[in-house]
């Protein structure tokens, strides 16, 4: 029997099963139909989903508990990734109370303007002139205290909440941009894009008006977006890319290095920057594995003609070994931690026009 729940949530009941297997085979056949293009008038739409499965009668003997359970399971589904099933289990319900609660109450920090930009510098590694900055997300909850953005954000995309939030994130830093302008100490400034966000058939019209609504120039705007959000589907994601490649935005692929890549893709999307990730930049220069792929990371940014930034700078001795090896942009706490606008005014004040 398959219904709609409502919205764009649907449940399938079956009857015949002999085991989880059976209905997790079932699932996995229903994602994978799910997954190709469809032609609409033409068009290729592109669709998707996530399953959440319960069992009768080991998770519960009554519709309303199956379908709860089965809820809970499709949420947990989400988070972890896109076209995903997840089977209930009873720890489930305690992670998603929490994620409940969380979601809820940043729901109330957007809405009261509550939440803030901060902005991290990005740095010329030779004369450490800002050349950039990377607006990041800050949440400070009276309740909950400091809260992550890598523990928010998830659950912000698996609610639906990132699409308002993100809104937000690109008029403020639009609003930066502007201001940084007028006051002529302009900036570039990079925004982290969601998966979900990155999916919208609009995103682009997004970015442009509201580079519009605030009159500042595209050339200004960096669109970080992760490795794997621009590898799971690469059609789709060139078609975004060169979108807003037309608009004058600049791409950047962020947290590079750690999802998988194909070059050949690479190299056709138009892409601006890589972003070589924390992760490589911890152990260098005493790990030789990091450090070779750092320096891997950096002559293929080179032959393919792309800048590159590297995440998560902290000592002095991370910092000549970019020297060394010509990464031309760093970011990090040795320069500085994330900051409001105002203090980072200050600091372009003081370095002057760049
Ligand atoms: P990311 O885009 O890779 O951002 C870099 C993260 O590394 C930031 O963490 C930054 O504060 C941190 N970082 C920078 N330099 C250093 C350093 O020297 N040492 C250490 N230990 N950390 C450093 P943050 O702000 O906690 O953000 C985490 C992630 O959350 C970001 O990773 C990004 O994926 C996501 N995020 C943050 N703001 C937004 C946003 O506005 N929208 C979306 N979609 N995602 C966001
Ligand atoms: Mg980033
Ligand atoms: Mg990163």
């Amino acid at each position: 029997t398959l219904a709609r729940m409502g919205g764009d949530e649907f449940g399938i009941l079956m009857e015949h099963l002999d085991d989880v297997d059976a209905a997790v085979d079932q699932a996995t056949a229903l994602l994978v139909a799910l997954q190709s293009a469809f032609v609409l008038n033409d068009e290729q739409v592109y669709t998707g989903a996530s399953v959440g499965l319960s069992f009768f009668p080991m998770d519960g003997t009554d519709a309303d508990t199956l379908l709860r359970y089965a809820d809970m399971a499709l949420y947990h589904a989400k988070g972890i990734g896109r076209g995903v099933h997840a089977c209930y289990s009873p720890d489930m319900e305690q992670h998603v109370q929490e994620d409940l609660r969380l979601h809820a109450r940043l729901k109330d920090a957007l809405a009261q303007g509550k939440l803030q930009l901060h902005y991290q510098p990005q740095v010329d590694v030779h004369s450490g002139q800002v050349v950039g900055a990377e607006a990041l997300l800050r949440w400070n909850d009276p309740v909950l205290g400091h809260v992550s953005p890598a523990r928010f954000i998830p659950v912000a995309e698996a609610t639906g909440l990132i699409l308002p939030l993100s809104q937000w994130v690109l008029d403020t830093a639009c609003a930066q941009l502007a201001r940084w302008a007028r006051a002529g100490t302009p900036l570039r400034v990079a925004v982290n894009i969601s998966a979900q966000q990155f999916r919208q058939p609009d995103f682009p019209q997004t970015v442009q008006q509201a580079l519009q609504r605030h009159q500042v120039s595209a050339e200004w705007l960096d669109i970080e977006i992760t490795e794997s959000v621009a590898m799971s589907h690469p059609t789709q994601a060139r078609e975004q890319l060169d979108a807003l490649a037309r608009l004058g935005c600049a791409i950047a692929l962020d947290d590079f290095g750690t999802g998988y890549s194909s070059l050949a893709y690479l190299k056709a999307l138009p892409v601006n920057k890589l972003k070589i990730d924390k992760s490589f930049m911890d152990g260098i220069p005493g790990d030789a594995n990091d450090a070779a792929i750092a320096r891997a990371i950096i002559a293929l940014a080179k032959s393919l003609d792309l800048q590159l930034v590297a995440e998560g700078v902290e000592t002095d001795a991370q910092l000549a070994f970019l020297r060394q090896f010509a990464c031309e942009t760093y970011q990090g706490w040795l320069f500085a931690k994330a900051m409001p606008a105002d203090e980072l005014s200050r600091l372009l004040g003081n370095q002057g026009p760049s």
